[in-house]
C-alpha cells in the first residue's frame, strides 16, 4: 500500500478502482504472466475487501475485516502490484493517456481498466440527509450502521432487493423491529420471479419483518436524526435508522466525460474494450451484450462477473483473446437460508417450482420460449450444480420433469438434446 500524494508516474497497466473486479485483472495479470507495472488505484483508505458481507455477517458481527481482504498486503507486494489507496479517480484523458486523481497524483498508463462499480443510490426527498439514514457499499458504510445499532429500536429499510432484504434479516436477528418499504408488488421483482418473491416476503414475515409493498417514501421526519418515514398514503413509520437500498449509479462520470460511450454504465465488447483506445472497464458498471440475457446489453451487478471480466481482460493483455461469455451466477444467505442463482430469469414466460417451499427447500426453474435460462436455488445446492448445464446450454425441458424433485436435474441434462 502506498500513501504517496500529488506523485506522478507511468504504468503499464493503470487499474482503477480497487473491488473485487479490480482487484482481481490486477493478480489475474500477473497469473497469467504478465510483467509489466500494474497500479490498483482505490478511493477507499483500506487494500481491496469482499463486499457481500458488508450487508451478512460483517454487518452482524459474526466475521471480522480481516478475514474480508481478498489479499493480504504481503501479496500484492510479492507480485510488484502498486496499490494507490485513498485516491479517485477524476479526470481522463485518453488521447494522452493519463488520469487524474483528486490528490494532485497523475498516472500515464499503456492500459486502462476501469473497475469503479458504482455509488448507492439515494433518496431525494426532504430529509433524505438526515443522521440514521444509511446506504452499505463499503466497510466504513457497514462499521457507521453497525455503530449507531446498539441505540437503535425501529428500523426502516428501503428497498425490498438484495441489499434490503439482507440487512432487514440482520436487523431482525439482532432484535431491531424492521419494517422493508418497497416500491414495487413484491420484493426482489428487479431480479427473481414471482415464486421467489413470494417465498422471501413470507419468509421476512414469518420471522416478524413488516413488509409494505407498493409503498413509496414522502419524506424523512426528524431534525437532525431521523425519526420516521412517511409513505406515500399519509402513514407515519418511526424509525431511529434507515438503511437504504435502492440500487447504484455506475461510477463512470470520469470515463464518460472522456468520451467513452454508454448510457447506463460504459459499454463495453466482448473482450471489455470500452470505446475508448486502450481502456477497458469491468464489473457493476460495464455495460455488455450478454446471450444470458438473450442477447441484451445489460450491466451485471455481482462478484462472479467482476471477477470474470477482470480475467478476461488479463487474458486479452496477455495476448490469449478470450471473449466474456460466462454463465452469470450469485447468491444470498438471509436468515439461515442460502440462495444460489444461475443464469438470469429476466424475460422468462414461465416458471417451474420444484421441491417444497414450505420446508425451505427449493428451486424455481426459469423458462423462456420452452428452454431453460435460470435457476433460483434455496436450500438447494445440487439443483445449484446440476442446473448450472441446463442454463449453459439454454435447454428444452419437459416442465413436468422439472417440477418432479425426485428427478436429480444432472439426468435432464443427460437426457435433454441441447438446442438446435
Ligand atoms: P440493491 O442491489 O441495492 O438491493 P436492487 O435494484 O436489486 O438494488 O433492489 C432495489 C429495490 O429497491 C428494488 O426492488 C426497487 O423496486 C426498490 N426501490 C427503488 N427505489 C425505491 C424507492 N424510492 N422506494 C422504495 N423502493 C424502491
Amino acid at each position: 500500500m502506498s500513501g504517496t500524494t500529488g506523485w506522478s508516474g507511468r504504468y503499464d497497466v493503470v487499474v482503477v478502482g480497487a473491488g473485487h473486479g479490480g482487484a482481481h485483472a490486477a493478480a489475474a495479470l500477473r497469473q497469467h504472466g504478465f510483467t509489466g507495472s500494474i497500479a490498483l488505484v482505490g478511493d477507499e483508505p483500506r487494500l481491496p475487501y469482499e463486499r457481500p458481507p458488508l450487508s451478512k455477517d460483517y454487518l452482524s458481527g459474526d466475521t471480522p475485516f480481516e478475514r474480508l481482504l481478498i489479499h493480504p498486503e504481503s501479496y500484492w507486494q510479492e507480485r510488484d502490484v502498486d496499490v494507490l489507496t485513498d485516491r479517485r479517480v477524476t479526470t481522463v484523458d485518453a488521447d494522452a493517456h493519463r488520469i487524474g486523481c483528486d490528490d494532485g497524483t497523475a498516472l500515464e498508463y499503456g492500459h486502462l481498466v476501469w473497475a469503479t462499480g458504482g455509488a448507492p443510490r439515494t433518496l431525494s426527498c426532504p430529509g433524505h440527509e438526515l443522521d440514521g439514514v444509511h446506504t452499505v457499499r463499503t466497510v466504513a458504510d457497514s462499521d457507521r450502521l453497525r455503530a449507531e445499532l446498539p441505540a437503535v429500536t425501529r428500523a426502516v429499510v428501503v428497498g425490498g432487493g438484495y441489499i434490503g432484504l439482507e440487512t432487514a434479516a440482520v436487523l431482525r436477528a439482532a432484535g431491531k423491529h424492521v419494517t422493508v418499504v418497497e416500491a414495487q408488488d413484491r420484493v426482489l421483482a428487479r431480479v427473481a420471479g414471482a415464486p421467489l418473491s413470494r417465498f422471501y416476503e413470507e419468509l421476512h414475515r414469518s420471522q416478524g419483518v413488516d413488509i409494505r409493498l407498493g409503498a413509496t417514501v414522502e419524506r424523512l421526519e426528524g431534525d437532525s436524526q431521523v425519526t420516521g418515514v412517511r409513505l406515500a398514503d399519509g402513514e407515519l413509520v418511526p424509525c431511529d435508522l434507515m438503511i437504504v437500498g435502492i440500487g447504484i449509479v455506475p461510477a463512470v462520470a470520469a470515463l464518460r466525460a472522456a468520451g467513452a460511450v454508454g448510457s447506463d454504465g460504459v459499454e463495453v465488447d466482448e473482450r471489455c474494450r470500452t470505446s475508448l483506445p486502450d481502456v477497458f472497464a469491468i464489473g457493476d458498471c460495464a455495460a455488455h451484450r450478454n446471450r444470458y440475457a438473450d442477447d441484451a446489453v445489460i450491466r451485471l451487478e455481482s462478484v462472479q462477473n467482476a471477477h470474470d471480466q477482470a480475467t478476461v481482460v488479463a487474458q486479452v493483455l496477455t495476448g490469449t483473446g478470450a471473449r466474456y461469455d460466462a454463465v452469470p451466477w450469485f447468491w444470498s444467505k438471509q436468515y439461515d437460508l442460502r440462495l444460489q442463482t444461475v443464469g438470469l430469469s429476466a424475460g422468462h414466460d414461465a416458471t417451474v417450482v420444484r421441491g417444497e417451499p414450505a420446508m425451505g427447500r427449493f428451486s424455481v426453474v426459469y423458462l423462456r420460449q420452452g428452454r431453460v435460462v435460470a435457476l433460483d436455488c434455496v436450500n438447494a445446492v445440487k439443483d445449484y450444480v446440476q442446473g448450472k448445464k441446463l442454463v449453459a446450454r439454454q435447454m428444452r425441458v419437459d416442465p413436468a420433469l422439472l417440477a418432479d424433485a425426485t428427478v436429480p436435474l444432472k439426468e435432464l441434462a443427460a437426457v435433454t438434446p441441447a438446442p438446435s
